[in-house]
């Protein structure tokens, strides 16, 4: 099955003023649209190694494969973590364990930016479910893959590749992330964190 972009789950300018609609066409339609691509043909060159039986490029194929794949998986999620009219607080199981593993919301919000703020190059911050320890914890990712946990769900992301910002904030990350949380989408999140 070739993976597909999906459309954006809101109008482009639905962000705003927060993301612009300018911003949100490039972010999307191409960025997001490179690493789906990137996908199918890594996919389609495992395809052609298997059919050889020759797995002399595996290296490069399984280090575009994860690349791409969570390029996708992550962008998917970050149109979802935001929402035109978001910002409001968690409720219910999500917001409990939140107050567990974190105390009040404001303390992971710091945690969640500073992780943002504080990723060397291009990258993400990530509130995950972590299977082993039945928690939720903030990662970084850098690039798409790196830094990465295994066993991990992640339930809300924030993308801080410059391509993320650099069009409405220049090289100001810190005006970007600091306005995350007045579009977050803590109801995705939750049913996020319900499947986990
Ligand atoms: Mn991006």
């Amino acid at each position: 099955m070739r993976h597909q972009l999906r459309p954006l789950p809101y109008k482009y300018d639905a962000l705003e003023p927060y993301l612009s609609e300018e911003l949100l066409r490039v972010h999307h339609d191409k960025h997001h649209q490179t690493y789906v691509d990137g996908l199918n043909a890594a996919e389609e060159k495992l395809g052609v190694a298997r059919e050889d039986g020759d797995f002399s490029d595996i290296r490069a194929i399984c280090e575009a494969l994860a690349f791409n794949y969570s390029g996708h998986l992550l962008h998917s999620l970050y149109w979802t973590s935001m929402k035109p009219e978001g910002g409001k607080r968690p409720s219910g199981a999500l917001a409990e364990q939140i107050a567990r593993d974190f105390g009040r919301l404001e303390d992971l919000e710091a945690e969640f930016l500073a992780a943002a703020n504080g990723v060397q190059g291009s990258g993400w911050a990530v509130l995950a479910w972590q299977l082993l320890g039945e928690k939720l914890v903030v990662l970084q990712a850098e690039n798409h893959q790196n830094l990465v946990q295994w066993g991990v769900t992640p339930i809300l992301v924030l993308d801080v590749w410059e391509h993320a910002y650099y069009l409405q904030y220049a090289n100001s990350r810190e005006d970007y992330t600091a306005g995350f949380f007045s579009v977050v989408n803590w109801e995705e999140a939750a049913k996020g964190f319900e499947g986990a």
